[in-house]
């Protein structure tokens, strides 16, 4: 592949919704467009379970699914999807430049940031020795290892809730440890949980040590109110407490707040001109798929407008 064969209209990096809808608008609205999308495209969305709140599909719907028909019809499209991971970006130059894990560099005229986010640490230090042996960010990853063990999951929102539903599926039973007396998950998923014999909610906790030698063998959690601590005797130690931002990549580039959420404006524009984002990468609040998909979207339009504006 030669330079030139790499220079794109529009270059998009991320592959979740907000990525894959702003590459079918960028390609339909006929902009040779390329989609950098990581080793295995699809996003956050891939580790979750059933999705049964994207309006158009009557059933709950596998993530995986999902963003597989996204990225079919990207394609379709006319959008070029790479399996590459950006590992820097550079907006000094006109065209921009991205280089990829694998050397390459794709040029482009406008830039769609939608990198998504990822999942959040505690950051304890027995915690992120464990990881990978015992510590986990992705019940539907890891999950299938704990069948008949007991694990434990932290966290009281969303993530949480479907991952001790999920893992209730192999598990023989779910501590699910939270910070406060109140779940900041949704009602529907309360309802499920609260009718599950499997799970056993410890409240006003949170994770204090993890234990274990070459893996983990147990999580001490403490008691945010008495100040007292608990062990429980289990191998899989399930982190869901939320996600940051996935900015690595335009760090010192792009103007982003304080918690390192790309600033944009009401028009998906970045600091750069020419440089728009989209999804999670700018969404505090709300993340779910169906706001990135909208969002991908929008800032797939400003881009061709944008092009239209720098060829007068
Ligand atoms: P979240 O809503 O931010 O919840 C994070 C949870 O972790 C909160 O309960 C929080 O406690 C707790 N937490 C945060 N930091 C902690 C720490 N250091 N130690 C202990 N606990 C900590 O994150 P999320 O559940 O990952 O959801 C993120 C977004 O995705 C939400 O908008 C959610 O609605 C959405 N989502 C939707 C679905 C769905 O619709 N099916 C599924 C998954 C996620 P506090 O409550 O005390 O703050």
């Amino acid at each position: 592949m030669t330079e030139t064969n790499n220079h794109y209209q529009i270059v998009i990096i991320g592959s979740g919704p907000a990525g894959f809808t702003a590459a079918i608008y960028a390609a339909r609205g006929g902009a040779r467009t390329a989609l950098l999308g990581g080793i295995a495209p699809g996003g956050q969305l891939l580790l979750t379970t059933e999705i049964e709140n994207y309006p158009g599909f009557i059933d709950p719907m596998v993530g995986a699914d999902l963003m597989e028909r996204m990225l079919k019809q990207a394609k379709r499209l006319g959008a070029e999807v790479f399996t590459e991971d950006a590992v820097s970006v550079d907006l000094s130059v006109r065209p921009f430049a991205v280089t990829t894990a694998f050397g390459r560099v794709y040029t482009a005229e406008a830039l769609i940031a939608a990198t998504g986010a990822r999942a959040r640490w505690t950051g304890l230090p027995s915690e992120q020795k464990f990881i990978g042996k015992g510590v986990s960010g992705c019940a539907t990853c890891d999950g299938f290892f704990y069948r008949g063990r007991e694990v434990c999951v932290i966290g009281g929102g969303d993530t949480a809730v479907e991952d001790a539903l999920f893992l209730t599926k192999f598990a023989s039973k779910v501590y699910m440890v939270h910070r406060r007396d109140k779940l900041r998950a949704n009602f529907r998923l309360q309802e499920k949980l609260r009718k599950n014999p499997k799970i056993e909610m410890i409240y006003d906790s949170v994770l204090d040590e993890v234990q274990g030698d070459d893996r983990v063998k147990a999580a001490r959690i403490k008691n945010m109110k008495t100040g007292l601590t608990r062990v429980l005797p289990t191998p899989g130690v399930f982190i869901a407490i939320g996600y940051d931002p996935a900015t690595g990549v335009f760090k010192g580039k792009l103007k982003t707040d304080d918690s390192s959420y790309i600033v944009t404006d009401d028009r998906a524009r970045a600091s750069v001109e020419g440089v728009f984002a989209a999804g999670d990468i700018i969404d505090p609040f709300y993340k779910q798929a169906i706001v990135a998909a909208g969002s991908g979207c929008k800032a797939a339009m400003e881009a061709l407008k944008y092009l239209e504006e720098i060829k007068k």
